[in-house]
């Protein structure tokens, strides 16, 4: 028997509730079963369990995409994990949240002996996410001058260490002193409040008055508007987070900007397995060093969910621990 989340009605963070005596799944096909050291929570995990995400799990169900922990046994079709093995995850068929969970294996990833369980925990939806962002679709380029708009969560952090293992400046922002700290920590050259007043001039003027050549933003209803004006001619703006509507105006044609959204579900096949070497290329070469802001054990899963939307000021990634 094992030990999870279960959500039977969508809700806020108190539909929530740990189960006790739930039946261990059984791997089929190309599924591999993970026995679960700890689970990142994701923004999106807080949209699924309110409801309010586009595609909804079938009730009652377990939330959770990224996990990290060890092979427990795996499907016939598998071939590329065996017993044993320590794995993250970016997606699970079975949810994270528990002691044990399936997951597909093109979604399952060797997790490097440097890297802990907690790091582990934070690898799947923010590094490949920063991938897709600044290598797939930024289009980065060695020397150019890139603005991680929103560093200090799970994502941003894993943007930074990306940009900067590729040779770009970085400038990342954060709402807070302890984010700001975060930020600088994980290799930025510089950091800006967001909440700052004219803190778009400052980026300006980090970049000799020209802009960022790449904008990556977590809050692009907020802030569009703003980064058309900071960006350099020719500059990508690739939004990776957005809560509502913005504004796009003339200046994206003037400056011929390229304004791109990216979304992690549905990638295609061939793009996927090219996530999946630059993110064994982080691991081998040391740069991908996920720092975790904050950890609750399964019985807090309803405060992390609470406090990932509701706490103004990231230090990093929040995971669960088994
Ligand atoms: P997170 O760990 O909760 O971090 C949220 C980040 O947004 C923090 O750095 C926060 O900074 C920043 N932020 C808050 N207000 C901001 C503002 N006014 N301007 C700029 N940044 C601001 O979340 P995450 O996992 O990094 O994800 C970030 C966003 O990307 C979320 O909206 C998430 O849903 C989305 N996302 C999308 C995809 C996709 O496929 N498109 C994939 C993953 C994530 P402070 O707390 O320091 O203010």
């Amino acid at each position: 028997m094992m030990k999870a989340i279960r959500v039977t009605e969508f809700g806020e963070h108190d539909v929530m509730k740990v189960e006790t005596n739930l039946t261990v799944p059984k791997p089929s096909g190309n599924q591999v079963l993970i026995k679960v050291s700890a689970a990142g929570v994701n923004p999106v995990d807080i949209l699924i369990r309110s409801g309010n995400f586009f595609k909804l799990p079938v009730l009652p169900y377990t939330p959770g995409l990224d996990v990290s922990g060890v092979v427990e046994e795996v499907g016939s079709k598998v071939t590329k994990f065996k017993k044993g093995d320590r794995v993250f995850t970016l997606s699970t068929d079975t949810g994270g949240y528990g002691e044990y969970t399936l997951a597909n294996s093109s979604l399952t990833g060797k997790l490097d002996d440097n890297l802990t369980f907690d790091q582990g925990a934070a690898i799947g939806v923010p590094y490949f996410t920063a991938y897709r962002s600044i290598v797939q679709h930024g289009k980065a380029q060695k020397g150019e001058t890139i603005l991680v708009h929103g560093a200090s969560g799970g994502v941003g952090l894993a943007c930074v260490q990306m940009a900067k293992a590729r040779g770009l400046r970085v400038i990342g922002t954060a709402g807070t002193q302890a984010g700001l700290n975060v930020v600088s920590s994980v290799g930025a050259d510089v950091v800006v409040n967001h909440r700052g007043d004219n803190y778009t001039q400052s980026i300006i003027e980090a970049c000799d008055g020209s802009g960022p050549n790449l904008i990556i933003e977590m809050l692009a209803n907020v802030n569009l508007e703003k980064d058309i004006k900071m960006a350099a001619p020719r500059a990508r703006i690739v939004i990776v987070g957005c809560q509502g509507s913005g504004e796009i105006n003339p200046v994206v044609m003037t400056k011929e900007l390229t304004v791109q959204g990216i979304a992690l579900f549905g990638v295609p096949a061939e793009d996927l397995e090219d996530m999946h070497a630059g993110i064994r290329e982080g691991m081998s070469a040391g740069w991908l060093q996920p720092h975790i802001g904050h950890a609750y054990c399964l019985e807090d899963a309803p405060q992390a969910h609470n406090d990932i939307i509701n706490t103004k000021g990231a230090t990093g990634k929040i995971i669960i621990k088994m």
